[in-house]
């Protein structure tokens, strides 16, 4: 019992410290969106031939009082307070208007990949706004994919289903994130209009280090290869990583072994260096 008050008078103050941050980064993003306060960094996706195959879109924020702030903290904020769809709708306009700029680098075949939140696949208005930046940017929707995670998908079935049916038929890929970390059941993935699995870095890791992790991933690209479905690896770090994922024929890797997320002048610009040598 004594124990217990001891938590108590310890946790409660930490617990108000951590609401007020919250609260503090809640009321900050709108303004930060006004103020040019994002930024998208992408990530390649790099092939068994070394080619940059995709990039992956990863929002960046320096607030003017609290400094960087990682989305891993700020994305469940803005999701709760509902203020995630101005993000959302921020980054697909940024990559929509970066886009072609990638591809004069990797060629046409080239996917850059958003992050779309529970909240966001659940809004049937998103669709619109989606298709109507595909218009106002020149975008071909090939040239895009979606990445949502398995558990935002399950959460609201029916919702993200529909949207997410609607989004493929346009001829955007989807591609399950962080996959093998929530659900379990593996029924749904023949029914649902996906193109491409993320293995979590959490298996990567743990890579001929833990047995077990090892077979899940080997099974999963297995998986992947006879659903027809791109199987892309996150969070690849070392060049063991690398060869072991490419010997069992994974197709996509993503990872600090290749490259951290970076801004595309800082792309643009090793392109060039690449080309004075
Ligand atoms: P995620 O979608 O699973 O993204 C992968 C995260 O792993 C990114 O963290 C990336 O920088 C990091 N990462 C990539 N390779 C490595 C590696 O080799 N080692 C390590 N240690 N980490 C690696 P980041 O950028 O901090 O983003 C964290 C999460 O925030 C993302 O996880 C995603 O859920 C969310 N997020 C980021 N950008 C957006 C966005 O524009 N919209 C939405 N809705 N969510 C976003
Ligand atoms: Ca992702
Ligand atoms: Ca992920
Ligand atoms: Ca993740």
């Amino acid at each position: 019992k004594e124990a217990g008050k001891g938590c108590h008078t310890s946790f409660l103050p930490e617990m108000m410290e951590d609401n007020k941050r919250k609260l503090a980064i809640a009321s900050a993003i709108l303004p930060g969106l006004q103020n040019d306060e994002f930024q998208v960094y992408y990530q390649p996706k790099v092939n068994v031939n070394g080619e940059v195959v995709g990039y992956e879109a990863l929002i960046r924020w320096i607030e003017s009082k609290l400094g960087f702030v990682s989305p891993a903290e700020f994305i469940p904020i803005a999701e709760a307070t509902g203020r995630v769809v101005f993000i959302t709708e921020w980054v697909i306009k940024k990559v929509f208007d970066d886009l072609s700029s990638l591809i004069e680098i990797h060629g046409p075949h080239l996917k850059v990949s958003i992050n779309l939140s529970a909240t966001d696949i659940k809004r049937i208005e998103l669709l619109n706004y989606i298709e109507r930046n595909y218009q106002m940017y020149g975008v071909d929707p090939k040239n895009t994919e979606f990445e949502v995670t398995e558990s935002s998908y399950l959460e609201n079935f029916e919702e993200a289903d529909k949207f997410l049916q609607e989004l493929s038929k346009i001829g955007a890929s989807i591609a399950l994130d962080d996959f093998g970390t929530g659900y379990s059941s593996l029924g749904y993935l023949t029914k649902i209009p996906i193109d491409t699995l993320k293995i979590d870095k959490q298996f990567i890791d743990e890579l001929e280090v833990d047995e077990r992790s090892t077979l899940i991933t080997t099974t999963i690209i297995q998986l992947a290869k006879q659903l027809n479905l791109t199987i892309c690896a996150e969070g690849v770090e070392t060049e063991k990583q690398k060869d072991y994922l490419f010997n069992k024929e994974c197709d996509q890797l993503q990872g600090y072994y290749f490259s951290k997320p970076t801004p595309l002048k800082d792309i643009q610009k090793l392109r060039r260096g690449d080309a004075d040598t």
